[in-house]
């Protein structure tokens, strides 16, 4: 037994590297891309570190070019399910009470595989499963999810030393106990980082996991899962299951031993996880700990005040990179008459630049998205609104499917600020935009409150400070994540803790102690040296 104290200070944030042509990054990334792009994997599931394969298989094919097979996944049932929680109980004996630092010792390396050997794979398989560019790849399967590693072990260290006081003639202590049971990790496929973390962040905790990744996000997750094995993690810890969310979720949650969901997906999934256990309840060790991070309607309000150029450029990067599939992107904008020609035309001026396609052309800013039920849900809403009296579409507006699932980044303009696409998330590349009268600023201010069901990313823009900060009070349950004269999305780990309320989660902030702390059940113990022998109060003694 170490009885050393470790001390984690706060890490600096992973460097997000260039990829300029020629830079070494470059050179290995692209090798990768090729690499990947010609194999075809054969994806098991990951059960106590054995690797099964059930001949149930489904797909995982490029957004971008979705007749090109990268890989075929096998699909758990009922029986994998059983098995991966008695594999997950049996590895929660040890590793719920190794010491933690031998834990975060295991996250530390995985961290450092990915930041060096990993790096490539990571992100070539972020590239072409989930189809991000170089850049958007960069910043969230090397750099955020490195971040959410190291930065967890410093928060871990800080917990721990959280302690009560002691009188004089006890000891008191806290020990956090890891939760009693297994945590269901259920991820969704825009991010890998997020995907590592809601598994990471419990197992560091002593906790372990049934994984359940998002079908598009099969080939990085899948990756992922291999590096936690190379960095040590011993079997069982976290168990991979890709299938079916409803098959897996239903035997899962049905388990008396399920101890904690932690989630990230859309509002409606989550709905039907919490009312499954809420059907379950009785049947459990404990209440399970429910830590959601659902969707999103994020906005940006734009002042009189404000410059227009700042707030074009926010509009378009916050509603078009990664193709709007981002929970923060944002989605509806508030514009006032006077600024609202000059941000339409800068923005119309930034969507001719831009390519779309392929994600090993670097040339593309904008690439497909996920697949095609995300498509057609996309298109749906564009159309809709082409066909609305109340609504114009004032860019983009395309959308084919042919080779991969492309839609030109659309802005749709409205005269209606309940219009159907300024409160429903949409996931994709769409922002609608309702333009008020200068003068009505504080009654856009209340519709921009009021609109959506949504709480999870805002910006506000202008110049008058003292309006922004009354703005800023008005909008204070609008968003978990708010930003002043700055786009909605891009929170970085240590930085912008992140999450959000109302319908868009239960703001547990990722990537902070708060987050950890769900995955802990605290005992206090308190130890009395000399125990007392007497019954009587003092005066009864007289
Ligand atoms: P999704 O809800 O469709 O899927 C998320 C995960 O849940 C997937 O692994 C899916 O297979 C699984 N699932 C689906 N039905 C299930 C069921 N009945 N039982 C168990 N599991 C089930 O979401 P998505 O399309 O992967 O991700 C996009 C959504 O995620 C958007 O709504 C976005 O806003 C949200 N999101 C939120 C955050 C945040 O931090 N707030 C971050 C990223 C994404």
């Amino acid at each position: 037994m170490n009885n050393a104290i470790f001390s984690f200070p706060l890490p600096n944030n992973e460097p997000v590297k260039s990829y300029l042509n020629g830079s070494p990054e470059r050179v290995t990334l692209e090798n990768e891309l090729k690499r990947q792009s010609s194999i075809q994997l054969d994806i098991p599931l990951i059960i106590g570190g054995k690797e099964v394969r059930t001949g149930n298989t489904g797909k995982v094919v490029m957004p971008h070019d979705h007749h090109h097979l990268l890989a075929t996944y096998h699909k758990a049932g009922e029986k994998e399910v059983k098995m991966a929680i008695e594999c997950a109980m049996e590895a929660h004996k040890q590793w719920s009470e190794l010491e933690w630092t031998t834990r975060a010792a295991i996250l530390l390396k995985v961290a450092d595989l990915l930041a060096g050997k990993y790096r490539a794979v990571i992100n070539a398989a972020t590239m072409l499963g989930q189809s991000k560019n170089f850049f958007q790849a960069e910043i969230d399967s090397a750099c955020e999810l490195i971040d959410f590693l190291r930065y967890n072990v410093s928060f871990a260290s800080k917990l721990y030393a959280f302690q009560p006081k002691s009188a004089a003639g006890q000891i008191n202590s806290v020990e956090y106990r890891a939760l009693e049971g297994f945590v269901f990790a259920v991820s969704p496929f825009n991010f890998t980082s997020i995907a590592s973390n809601l598994n990471m962040s419990p197992v560091l905790m002593g906790n372990t996991t049934l994984w359940k990744p998002a079908t598009t996000a099969i080939l990085s997750n899948y990756y992922l899962m291999q590096v936690y094995m190379e960095a040590g993690l011993p079997a069982g810890v976290i168990n991979f299951l890709p299938g079916s969310g409803s098959v897996i979720g239903k035997y899962a949650i049905e388990s008396p031993h399920l101890a904690g969901i932690h989630f990230t997906g859309s509002c409606a999934t989550f709905n039907t996880l919490w009312k499954q256990v809420g059907e379950n309840l009785g049947n459990y060790v404990s209440y399970p700990r429910l830590a959601g991070e659902t969707g999103g309607k994020d906005f940006i309000f734009v002042h009189p005040s404000s410059d227009a150029k700042a707030v074009s450029t926010a509009a378009f990067c916050g509603a078009f990179e990664f193709q709007g599939q981002k929970c923060s992107a944002a989605s509806r904008m508030y514009a006032p008459a006077s600024l609202w020609p000059a941000v339409l035309e800068d923005m119309k001026k930034m969507v001719k630049e831009v390519k779309m396609g392929d994600v090993c052309d670097p040339d593309n800013y904008i690439n497909a998205v996920i697949d095609e039920t995300s498509f057609d849900n996309i298109a749906s809403y564009i159309d809709y609104a082409r066909n609305s009296k109340d609504a114009e579409i004032v860019i983009g507006g395309k959308c084919d499917k042919t080779k991969g699932y492309f839609v030109e980044p659309t802005v749709i303009l409205t005269t209606d600020p309940h219009f159907k696409s300024m409160k429903e998330e949409i996931f994709g590349p769409v922002l609608t935009v309702y333009v008020y009268k200068d003068a009505d600023v504080d009654a856009a201010v209340e519709l921009c409150n009021t609109t959506s069901p949504y709480g999870l990313t805002g910006a506000v823009f202008g110049q008058d400070r003292v309006a922004v900060q009354n703005i800023s009070d008005k909008l204070r349950y609008a968003a978990g994540n708010f930003y002043i004269n700055d786009k909605p999305t891009g929170a970085v780990v240590g930085m912008q803790p992140f999450g959000g309320s109302r319908a868009s989660g239960t703001n547990d902030k990722a990537g902070g102690e708060f987050n950890l702390i769900r995955w802990a059940i605290p005992r206090t113990i308190k130890e009395t040296l000399v125990s007392p022998t007497d019954y009587r109060y003092p005066y009864m003694k007289e």
